[in-house]
């Protein structure tokens, strides 16, 4: 059978939106936080955000201050430029066994079936350049604020995509060095590291609803006959551990509420990226 793509029900963004309106309060605390840090006003300043205007979920200012408080160690490699939506709706398109077929089409909120709930809320280019986002539409859930919440979540999402997705070689990733604590360490061993602990299933091996339609791709068995698709399937729960690690909590089909507590190997391999010092030759 053929797994790689995921499946219709993956997009289903019901149960997300749920678990954000429970834990509203949490969430809204951990955004307001994460936007004191302001760290990154420089590159905040180079990335053209676009289109945002008529846009009333999600403000292009929103995502100005979103990239402010981006860790230093992950600007440094981010290959992002431009973070662009309009009122279209990204929908994406499904074969007749149910599989995505990596293809999308734009829809407006008018033409939006009210007895469908399945968006791509957020995509990255495969230069790693180029972040597009998704209106969400409005009969998904009864409360507004979950929207923009869910938006913030999949923009975190996609700007770990931007540092890595046009860096999938061991020598791309070799050369994105760190240092933390007086040690050096590059992408690629951070990344074997986060794949053993994966592995070993020491802890809940999803910490997303998301993250879970990828789980039964990361074995060696699939690892084997699909070394693409399980890169694939890696960096999906890599960057759903990146907002979880930035917001302490994400919508998860286990219920926990603290991502530190939850998941303590995964918030500590992440704390460690988001920690470092770049080395960049610059
Ligand atoms: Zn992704």
């Amino acid at each position: 059978m053929n797994t790689e793509q995921p499946t219709a029900s993956a997009f289903d963004l019901r149960p997300h939106l749920e678990f954000v309106k429970a834990h509203k309060d949490k969430f809204k605390a951990a955004i307001a936080e994460l936007l004191t840090r302001k760290t990154q006003q420089e590159f905040a300043a180079s990335i053209e955000v676009d289109a945002f205007n008529e846009y009333p979920q999600y403000q292009g200012s929103f995502i100005t201050s979103l990239l402010t408080s981006m860790p230093e160690s992950l600007v440094a490699f981010s290959d992002l430029e431009q973070v662009w939506s309009d009122k279209h709706i990204i929908v994406p398109e499904f074969s007749e066994d149910g599989n995505w077929t990596k293809k999308v089409e734009n829809v407006s909120p008018e033409s939006y079936p009210e007895d469908q709930y399945e968006v791509l809320v957020g995509y990255t280019s495969e230069k790693g350049d180029k972040i597009i986002q998704s209106v969400i539409p409005e009969h998904f859930t009864d409360d507004p604020e979950a929207i923009w919440i869910y938006q913030t979540h999949v923009f975190l999402h996609e700007f770990f995509h931007t540092i890595e997705v046009n860096k999938r070689t061991v020598e791309q990733r070799s050369a994105m060095r760190f240092s933390y604590k007086g040690q050096t360490f590059n992408f690629q061993e951070w990344l074997d590291e986060f794949e053993v602990l994966l592995l070993s299933g020491e802890e809940p091996e999803s910490v997303s609803y998301y993250a879970s339609v990828y789980k039964d791709k990361l074995n060696s068995t699939y690892k084997n006959q699909d070394a693409k698709g399980y890169t694939t399937a890696l960096m999906e729960q890599i960057c759903e551990t990146f907002v979880a690690y930035q917001l302490n909590i994400i919508s998860n089909p286990n219920a926990w509420t603290n991502f530190k507590e939850a998941a303590n190997q995964k918030w500590t391999l992440m704390d460690k990226l988001c920690q470092a010092h770049p080395i960049t030759n610059s």
